[in-house]
C-alpha cells in the first residue's frame, strides 16, 4: 500500500462483478518501479459502503498484462495482429456478403448482461437498423428469462426487486429460494443479517446448505427442480390454515379460486414424498410466512433454471400475493440478478422479443413507436428472433452463418457446451468483442479489444432498478476501443453511420430515453447530470422532475386493469430423472470468487488463487458409493458429455444430488454436461437438473 498523496491517479467507479453494483475508489500509483492500487469502498445508499472480495479485486484483470490491446484477425490458421481498418472493412464486408447471399437473417448477435445500457442499447439497435437481422440474444437469457416472463405475467412489469434493498430489514419472513446471496452478491448479506436481528425468520429453499442457508431459521433442503411442487404444498397450509389476505385478494388479484381450488386437492404427503421435504418442515414454513404482518419472497437461478422455472416463479408470486405481502414497506418479491447489468441489460433491445423500454417487437404501437426515434420505417424492423441457446443450434445447423459475440463466452455460458463448441467451429464467420482471448475469442476469425469497466463510462441499473452512472476513470491501453464505439464504426463500415452519430455515450443514453419514454422500463426523466448529482434513481422515472419508484405496486399492478394476475401452476417433475444409467441429480452455481464464466476473474491473480479450479461438491456417502477420494479427480458424465473436476466431500448437500460451479472452460466446463431442454415459457435452459453418473478419473 502507499499514501493517497503519492497517487497520480483517483478513480471513483463500481465494481463490474454482480447486480449490487457497489461504489468504490480506485487508486493508481504509477510513480514506483511497479504500478500500485489502492482499492476503497464508497459510501452510498445501495452497497453501504461494502466491497467483497470481487471488488476489492476487480482492478486486477482491468490492468492484466493478458488484456487484448489490438485487433486480431485468423490469416493462415493463426489470430494475427491488423489495424482497426482492417477488421472493420473485413468485418462488413463478410457480414455484407453473406447476407446478399444467404438473406439479413443469417448473421446473429450475441450480448451480455455485463454491458452497460448504453452498449446493450446500441447492440440491439445495431442489430436491427445496421444489419437488420432478427437474430440478436445475449446471455441474460440464462439469468434473468423466468423470472422476468414470471413478473411480466403477474404484475404486468419485470424489475429485479419490487422495493429498495433498504425495505428488507423491514420483513417479518422471509424466503430465500434458490439463492446464494453469501457468495454471489456478499454485500446484500448484512440486509438480510439486520433483518434477522430485527426478529424476521429466515426460510431458505436449497438443495444445499450453502453459505446463505447459514443464517437460515428453516432449510427446506428440497430435490432438484422440486420448487413448483413445494410451492404448491405451502400454498395449500396457508389456505387451510385461513392465513390468505382474502381482502387484498379481493381488491388486488383475480385467478385466486383456481389456484386454491387446486392445491386444495393436493396431497401433503405425495408432495413431501417428492420433494424430500417433509411435511412438517413445510407445515412449519408456510405457517410462519402466512402468518408474518410483512415478509418478502426471493428467487435465483435455483428456481429459474429448469424447464419450468417460469411457472415454478409464478407460484412463489402466488404465494406472495396469496398473503397479501407486495406493495408496503417490509414486503414484496425479488429476482435477485446476478449480473453487473442484469436488469438494465435486458430492458434495453438486447432480447429477441424486445425493443427498448421493454417495448415487444411484435407490437405494432412499439413498432411504430421506435422505429420514430430511429428515423426508420416500422416495416423496416425485423421480427422476433430466438434465444440466446436456439441461436447457437441454428448456427450449429447452418440457418446463422455469421455470428457477432460482444461481451459473452457462450461456448462456458450455454448448457450443451459440446454442441455450441462444434457450432462456433461451423461458423463460416464469427466476430469476438472481448477483453480478453476467451474459450469463444480463441475460435474467432476476427477478434476486437474492448475497453474494461475502469476505463468506459456509461450508466449501469443494479437488481433494484435503481440507475447508476459509472464514471471512466483511466484511458483504455492500446488500440482498445469501447463497445459502443466499435457498433458505430462498424456501422460506419456498413453505410449506416447517419443512425449511429454517436461520440460519448451520455448521447446514446439521451436517445435511449426518449426511446425507452412511455415503456415499462421508463428512463425518460433520468439524465447524466441527475446521476452525477443523485445517488442513482430508480425506474419507472418518466419525467425531469420525477423522483423515481423505490417501491412498486403501492396502489395498482401494471395490468391495464391494475390487477395482478393468479396462476394455477400444475406440479410437473424435471424431465430428466436419475436412472439407472445416471443415477444423480447434477446442479451448478458460482463460487465467492468468481463472476459468470470466470473470463476476467481467471486472470485476476488473488481471485484465481483463491479458487484455483473447478470442484465437484459430494456428499461423502455418496462418494463412497462410487469408489471416490476426497480431493481425487473424477470425471461426471451427462448423456450430453462429461466434466472433469476434483472432488470436495460435504455433508452440507444432498446425497442424491452434485453440485458443480460454472466458472471454468474446456474439460473442467460443467457445461459439456449440463441440461439444453427449454422452459417453454421462456426459452430459459434446465441447467440445474441434469441426470449424471460419476466415477474416478483414473477408471473412465
Ligand atoms: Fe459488490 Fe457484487 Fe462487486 Fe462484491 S461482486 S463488490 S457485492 S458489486
Amino acid at each position: 500500500t502507499f499514501s493517497v498523496e503519492q497517487a497520480n491517479k483517483i478513480m471513483a467507479t463500481q465494481c463490474p462483478f454482480c447486480s449490487v453494483q457497489c461504489k468504490m475508489e480506485v487508486v493508481e500509483d504509477l510513480s514506483g518501479s511497479r504500478p500500485a492500487y489502492q482499492v476503497t469502498a464508497i459510501p452510498n445508499k445501495a452497497s453501504e459502503g461494502r466491497l467483497c472480495v470481487k471488488g476489492m479485486n476487480a482492478y486486477q484483470h482491468a490492468v492484466s498484462r493478458e488484456r487484448l490491446l489490438h485487433p486480431m484477425m485468423r490469416k493462415d490458421g493463426a489470430l494475427t495482429r491488423v489495424s482497426w481498418e482492417e477488421a472493420l472493412e473485413a468485418v462488413s464486408s463478410r457480414f455484407t456478403e453473406l447476407q446478399t447471399k444467404h438473406g439479413a437473417d443469417t448473421i446473429g448477435l450475441y450480448g451480455g448482461g455485463s454491458l452497460t445500457n448504453e452498449s446493450a442499447y446500441l447492440l440491439g439497435k445495431f442489430a436491427r437498423v445496421a444489419l437488420k437481422t432478427k437474430y440478436i440474444d445475449y446471455n441474460g437469457r440464462f439469468c434473468m428469462s423466468a423470472a422476468a416472463s414470471a413478473g411480466v405475467k403477474t404484475f404486468g412489469i419485470d424489475r429485479g426487486l419490487t422495493f429498495a434493498m433498504s425495505d428488507i430489514p423491514m420483513a417479518e419472513c422471509i424466503i430465500l429460494a434458490g439463492t446464494n446471496i453469501a457468495e454471489c452478491q456478499p454485500t446484500l448479506m448484512p440486509y438480510f443479517t439486520r433483518a434477522k436481528d430485527n426478529g424476521a425468520v429466515i426460510i431458505a429453499i436449497d438443495p444445499r446448505a450453502s453459505a446463505t442457508v447459514s443464517i437460515a431459521d428453516i432449510h427446506l433442503q428440497v430435490k432438484p427442480g422440486m420448487d413448483a411442487a413445494l410451492v404448491n404444498a405451502m400454498l395449500k397450509v396457508i389456505v387451510d390454515e385461513k392465513l390468505t389476505d382474502e381482502e387484498f385478494i379481493r381488491n388486488r388479484t383475480k385467478g385466486f379460486d383456481a389456484v386454491k381450488e387446486h392445491v386444495s386437492s393436493l396431497n401433503l404427503e405425495e408432495i413431501a414424498d417428492y420433494t424430500g421435504v417433509s411435511i412438517e418442515l413445510i407445515r412449519k414454513a408456510a405457517i410462519q410466512f402466512g402468518k408474518a404482518r410483512t415478509g418478502m419472497v426471493f428467487t435465483a437461478r435455483g428456481v429459474e433454471q429448469h424447464a419450468d422455472g417460469h411457472m415454478a416463479v409464478r407460484n412463489f408470486l402466488n404465494m406472495v400475493l396469496a398473503t397479501g405481502k407486495i406493495g408496503r414497506a417490509g414486503c414484496g418479491y425479488g429476482a435477485v440478478t446476478g449480473q453487473g447489468n442484469g436488469q438494465g441489460g435486458r430492458e434495453h433491445g438486447q432480447k429477441a422479443d424486445q425493443l427498448p423500454g421493454y417495448r415487444l417487437i411484435e407490437n405494432p404501437d412499439d413498432r411504430a413507436y421506435v422505429a420514430g426515434v430511429w428515423g426508420i420505417d416500422p416495416n423496416d424492423l425485423p421480427g422476433k428472433g430466438v434465444s440466446a441457446y436456439e441461436m447457437m443450434e441454428l448456427v450449429h445447423g447452418g440457418t446463422i452463418k455469421g455470428l457477432f459475440v460482444m461481451g459473452s463466452n457462450p461456448i462456458v455460458s450455454n448448457p450443451n457446451a459440446t454442441l455450441v463448441e462444434e457450432a462456433l467451429e461451423r461458423a463460416e464467420f464469427l466476430v469476438v468483442a472481448d477483453m480478453f482471448l476467451s474459450e469463444t475469442a480463441k475460435l474467432a476469425d476476427i477478434v476486437l479489444p474492448v475497453s474494461a469497466y475502469l476505463e468506459n463510462e456509461g450508466t449501469m441499473t443494479n437488481l433494484e432498478g435503481r440507475v447508476l452512472l459509472r464514471p471512466a476513470g483511466r484511458s483504455a491501453p492500446g488500440e482498445v476501443r469501447h463497445d459502443w464505439q466499435i457498433l458505430c464504426d462498424l456501422a460506419y463500415s456498413l453505410g449506416k453511420e447517419q443512425y449511429f452519430p454517436f461520440r460519448q455515450s451520455e448521447e446514446i443514453f439521451n436517445e435511449l430515453r426518449v426511446a425507452s419514454r412511455g415503456g415499462i422500463a421508463d428512463y425518460y426523466g433520468i439524465t447524466y447530470d441527475r446521476l452525477r448529482k443523485e445517488e442513482g434513481i430508480y425506474w419507472p422515472c418518466p419525467a425531469l422532475d420525477h423522483p423515481g419508484t423505490p417501491r412498486l405496486f403501492g396502489e395498482r399492478f401494471a395490468h391495464q386493469d391494475g390487477l395482478a394476475v393468479f396462476q394455477q401452476v400444475d406440479h410437473q417433475s424435471p424431465a430428466e430423472q436419475p436412472s439407472e444409467e445416471y443415477p444423480l441429480y447434477l446442479t451448478n452455481g458460482r463460487l465467492l470468487s468468481h463472476y459468470l464464466t470466470g473470463v476476467q476473474t481467471r486472470r485476476s491473480p488473488v481471485l484465481a488463487a483463491r479458487e484455483i479450479e473447478n470442484v465437484l461438491e459430494i456428499h461423502p456417502l455418496t462418494a463412497r458409493k462410487h469408489r471416490l477420494e476426497d480431493g481425487a479427480l473424477a470425471s461426471v458424465r451427462s448423456s450430453r458429455g462429461t466434466v472433469i473436476v476434483r472432488t470436495k466431500f460435504t455433508s452440507a448437500i444432498r446425497e442424491d444430488t452434485l453440485f458443480i460451479p460454472m466458472h471454468w472452460g474446456d474439460a473442467q466446463n460443467v457445461n459439456r454436461v449440463t441440461n439444453d431442454l427449454l422452459d417453454p415459457n421462456c426459452r430459459m435452459p434446465d441447467f440445474k437438473t441434469s441426470a449424471v453418473r460419476i466415477q474416478p478419473l483414473a477408471e473412465y
